[in-house]
């Protein structure tokens, strides 16, 4: 019989560093492994769906829900509250495995809560890339872009809470790294 276990996997990295491409490539990899869509009161981005990228809420919803217990984790940055739902991770690990795309704060508080949760960061070749990232991606004005690197730095300050740090420079070897670093972890290699 085979000890395969179902695990809770953290992402974290600065803004533009790559999260999302990342996920979107490891969901397709891993059948039963799904994204925990996260609560938010920032606005929408251009394209971004209610319920897919995020549930988009009002402060007044989120804070009852903190109120309510309602959240495994909750942070608050960029002036805007972000917060995994407690219920959908719980449920979801019953199957399969949960990716968790969230900050190195609530990184911290999952693992407290889940000593045995993988935590990876991600970060990037050069911050001089993570820079033509982020334009790349074009949702942000100047002052947003600098301030998210400033917070990059916090973020990448604390890769030392992590399991791993993989540097997200070629993407096709990105997702292989982190898929072995998944597998071994499953089948208790390390
Ligand atoms: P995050 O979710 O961390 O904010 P995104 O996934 O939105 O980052 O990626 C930011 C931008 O960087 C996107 O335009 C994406 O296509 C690009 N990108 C992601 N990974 C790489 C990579 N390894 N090399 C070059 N560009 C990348
Ligand atoms: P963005 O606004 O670019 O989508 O996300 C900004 C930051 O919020 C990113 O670092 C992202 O990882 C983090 N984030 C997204 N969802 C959550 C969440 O549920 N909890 C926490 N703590 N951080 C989150």
């Amino acid at each position: 019989m085979s000890n395969k276990q179902n695990l809770l996997i953290v992402i974290s990295g600065p803004s533009g560093v790559g999260k999302g491409t990342v996920v979107d490539m490891l969901l397709k990899r891993l059948p039963s492994a799904v994204l925990s869509v996260s609560c938010t009161t920032r606005a929408p981005r251009e394209g971004e769906k209610n319920g897919k990228s995020y549930f988009f809420v009002s402060r007044q919803t989120f804070l009852k829900m903190i109120d309510e217990g309602g959240f495994l984790e909750y942070s608050n940055h960029f002036e805007n509250y972000y917060g995994t739902p407690r219920f959908f991770v719980e449920d979801k690990l019953k199957t399969g495995d949960v990716i968790l795309e969230i900050d190195v704060d609530g990184a911290k508080h999952v693992r407290e809560q889940y000593p045995q949760a993988l935590l990876l960061m991600i970060t990037p070749p050069s911050r001089e890339e993570l820079v033509r990232r982020l334009k790349k991606r074009g949702t942000e004005d100047e002052a947003l872009i600098e301030h998210r690197l400033e917070r990059a730095d916090y973020e990448m300050s604390n890769s030392r809470f992590y399991d791993y740090t993989v540097i997200n420079d070629d993407l096709d070897q990105t997702v292989e790294e982190i898929l072995k670093i998944i597998e071994n972890r499953r089948f208790g290699k390390k």
